[in-house]
């Protein structure tokens, strides 16, 4: 049985979370952390998930000893999943990260604790997102050369980050797949007068509004033809379901840095 710690156990993918975990047979919710000072602090984790009384109390921190759970799932925040880092590498104890929203300087941070534990970093857990990456990197190889590329994404109204980890991480696997360097391909933004497209750039679209889950499509405009991949989560369950997943094979795996590529077996 996987003993499990949720980080972020009030939020909108920690409830789903402890619901996911619930379902799953050979995993155990055993910790649950949110905010300190927020309001769910000593609350049950199974109540905010709408799923009753469990016995697990919302605490302002993790456990403080190694053997009181096997791997921490953490949706929280970039400052958050760091400091959560910082502890379970001095513990040995596994981490399954979907936070976004990290800058480069705490993305080199999050990597660099891969060297002491078994670290699953993904910016979306989705099992049809991970086969998107694939899709639009094979297609980038064929199509780039006459396409212009474009990367559209829109969330709910609640998101803080833009363009979404997801968006990124789409434009990130196009760049690597055409050995472009990201700083240099991306356009994030657009506004005015911008002048015509350039050629060989990759650029970005973001739309805010109401409860939208996550929707991306990478598009391939050519003269007389486009080609789109298009993704569309229409429940949080999908992120939980690939999590959890990710946990249980994360349990089995050396010291190290994998993706969600790498749990489905496509890396
Ligand atoms: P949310 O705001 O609903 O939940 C975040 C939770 O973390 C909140 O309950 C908040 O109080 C808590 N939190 C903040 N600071 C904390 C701390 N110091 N200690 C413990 N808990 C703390 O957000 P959400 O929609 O659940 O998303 C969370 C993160 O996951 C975001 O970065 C989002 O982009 C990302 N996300 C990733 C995927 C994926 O598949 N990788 C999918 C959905 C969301």
């Amino acid at each position: 049985m996987l003993r499990i710690a949720i980080a972020g156990a009030a939020g909108r993918m920690g409830r789903t979370l402890t619901e996911t975990v619930q379902q799953n047979e050979g995993c155990l919710l055993v910790a649950a952390t949110d905010r300190a000072g927020s309001s769910v602090i000593g609350a049950d984790a199974g109540e905010l998930a709408g799923l009753g009384p469990l016995g697990i109390e919302v605490k302002a921190s993790l456990p403080a000893e190694a053997d009181q759970f096997d791997l921490l799932i953490d949706f929280t925040t970039p400052e958050n999943t760091l400091s959560n880092l910082a502890h379970c590498a001095e513990l040995g104890v596994p981490m399954v990260v979907g936070t976004t929203g990290l800058s480069a300087e705490q993305t080199d941070q999050l990597k660099s604790y891969a060297e002491t534990i078994p670290l699953c970093f993904a910016a979306n857990y989705s099992t049809g997102v991970t086969l998107c990456l694939q899709l639009a990197q094979q297609a980038a190889k064929v199509l780039a050369e006459d396409s212009d590329i474009e990367i559209t994404e829109a969330h709910h109204r609640h998101k803080v980050d833009a363009p979404s980890g997801t968006a990124l991480a789409l434009g990130n696997a196009i760049a690597e797949s055409l050995g472009q360097s990201s700083e240099e391909s991306f356009v994030l933004s657009r506004e005015g007068i911008t002048g015509a497209r350039e050629k060989g750039k990759i650029g970005f679209s973001v739309i805010r509004g109401g409860d939208i889950v996550g929707d991306h499509s990478v598009i391939f405009a050519a003269d007389g033809e486009r080609v789109e991949i298009t993704h569309k989560a229409s429940s949080r369950m999908s992120f939980a379901r690939g999590a959890v997943r990710a946990a249980q094979w994360l349990s089995d795996q050396p010291v190290g840095l994998y993706d969600m590529r790498d749990v489905l077996g496509l890396n």
